[in-house]
């Protein structure tokens, strides 16, 4: 388990939780080695609802508008969840560093660690803003991740933008 200098693939797996929740915890572990992460993780009971309850905390973060109150949920989380960093080198990734303690409680624990320091380093490097729902609105309300060079990530898809595309052109034929 890495965090990149900008904490990207944590925070696009929060999001892929979030927008796709897996249907037990199999998926859930398939997704986190999707996106990278190549440690052993601890197996317990509740892994499959703890990891929910670290995601739908993590949605607190994505729905909080205003940079102070994310930042005040987000450190509540770090405070919780992490340790000091250290360096390791596990599994031949390569040196990096983990901010979390070296025995692992449990699943939720490790995941709720990793996605509290990467959105954290996300929004600290690339913009608080970056973050948040998918602006095409109803029915969709997808986390969309904003990494873009241009930082003006609006949907959570080409479908969504085209849809939101539709819906202001008929606005303006309405009122033209
Ligand atoms: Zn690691
Ligand atoms: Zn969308």
């Amino acid at each position: 388990m890495h965090l990149n200098p900008y904490g990207e693939y944590a925070v696009l797996m929060a999001a892929s939780l979030a927008n796709d929740w897996p249907a037990d915890r199999a998926g859930i572990e398939a997704r986190a080695r999707e996106f990278g992460m190549r440690m052993q993780f601890p197996h317990g009971r509740d892994d499959h609802p703890q990891v929910r309850k670290v995601i739908d905390d993590w949605l607190t973060v994505v729905d909080a508008d205003d940079p102070r109150e994310r930042a005040r949920i987000l450190n509540r989380h770090m405070a919780s969840a992490t340790a000091y960093p250290r360096l390791t080198d596990h599994d031949d990734q390569g040196w990096h560093l983990h901010y979390r303690d070296d025995d692992a409680k449990s699943l939720a624990h490790v995941l709720s660690a990793v996605i509290s320091v990467g959105t954290a380093l996300h929004l600290t490097t690339r913009g608080m803003h970056r973050l948040g729902r998918c602006a095409a609105g109803d029915p969709c309300s997808a986390v969309v991740v904003d990494i873009t060079r241009s930082g003006r990530q609006q949907y959570c898809s080409v479908r969504c933008a085209n849809r939101a595309a539709v819906r202001r052109h008929r606005a303006r034929a309405a009122a033209g």
